[in-house]
């Protein structure tokens, strides 16, 4: 049976780990939180003393870490996994991180004699329960194919986006633009209805009218004319603004690496900014409409 490394069992990481157990693969979980590690026995998992354990005999190591600082410290030195790793696995991590760190961890997987892929995933926490994420791979084409099987069973659509590090770049070039076109939907409901015209009536003309747009016709930040949409329950997350905040703040570093002008996705950060400080960082990202009204308190 091939044997797989999950290291990270937080919101994300448990339903992608509890996806590959049913998949018949042999998941051996590591976490420093014990809670975590628990919750991956009950979906299936066997639980790996430390990340020696987990990873000596895995044929893949797949890691789903908060930031870039988490996937430097699991990987590399002498207690990390290209150390502990048996030779051939092959390492994929899935966490959100920057362009530049995400290309520094595969260089140094190569040099440690490591096939690595980044794979940051696009569907949230309902996606990777569901096993229906977007993968976004950056990484060699053969590392990409022996990835393969493992990403199709925690996820329904798999890109390959060229080389190391392409994976976050569509993850945060993707983003970015979400984050811009949800700020544009949530000006456009809240002075639609400050001219009197109902959110209902705005969405069934927009909707069908060159305004349309995911944030709209997906998860419109208005309530009522999307009934699964977080507006409709005071805007608890779904994906907390406190996420679309980091990613903004990664799109913003690449880009002055890139030295890529993109002043909305600056302005996008800095609305997000504004909702951090006001305390509602772990509301829905949509809830930019309460800021709008000045109902965020
Ligand atoms: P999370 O904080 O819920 O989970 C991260 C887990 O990593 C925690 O359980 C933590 O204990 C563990 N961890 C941290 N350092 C560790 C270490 N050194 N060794 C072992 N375990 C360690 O985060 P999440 O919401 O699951 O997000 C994970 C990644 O996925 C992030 O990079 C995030 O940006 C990305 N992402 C999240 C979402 C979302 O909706 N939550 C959507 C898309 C992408």
């Amino acid at each position: 049976m091939t044997t797989i490394a999950f290291i990270g069992l937080g919101n994300m990481g448990i339903g992608m780990a509890s996806n590959l157990a049913k998949s018949r693969y042999d998941v051996r979980a590591f976490d420093l939180s014990a809670e975590a590690v628990a919750n991956a026995i009950k979906a299936g998992c066997v639980a790996a003393a430390d990340l020696a354990d987990a990873v000596g005999t895995a044929d893949a190591v797949i890691s789903m870490l908060p930031a870039g600082k988490h996937v430097k410290a699991v990987y590399q030195g002498d207690d990390g996994v290209f150390a502990l790793a048996k030779s051939g696995a092959l390492l994929i991590d899935c966490s959100t991180i920057d362009v530049s760190e995400a290309r520094e961890v595969i260089r140094a997987a190569k040099d440690a004699g490591f096939d690595m892929l980044d794979a940051p995933v696009s569907g949230g926490v309902g996606g990777a329960e569901a096993g229906t994420l977007t993968f976004m791979c950056g990484g060699s084409k053969d590392a990409f194919q022996r990835a393969r099987p493992y990403l199709d069973a925690m996820g329904k659509n798999v890109f390959h986006a060229g080389e190391a590090g392409n994976g976050q770049v569509a993850k945060v070039c993707n983003n970015m633009l979400l984050g811009i076109h949800m700020i544009g939907t949530c000006e456009a409901f809240n002075l639609a209805e400050k001219l009197g015209l109902d959110a209902q009536t705005f969405f069934d003309i927009s909707s069908t009218a060159s305004g349309q747009n995911w944030s709209m016709t997906s998860y419109c930040p208005a309530p009522g004319p999307v009934p699964s949409a977080p507006s409709n329950r005071d805007y608890r997350a779904g994906f907390a603004a406190a996420m679309m905040l980091k990613d903004l703040r990664l799109a913003k570093a690449a880009a002055e690496q890139a030295e890529a002008s993109t002043p909305l996705g600056q302005h996008a950060e800095e609305i997000y900014t504004q909702m951090e400080a006001s305390g509602h960082a772990d509301l829905d990202f949509s809830a930019v409409m309460k800021l709008l009204k000045g109902t965020l308190q």
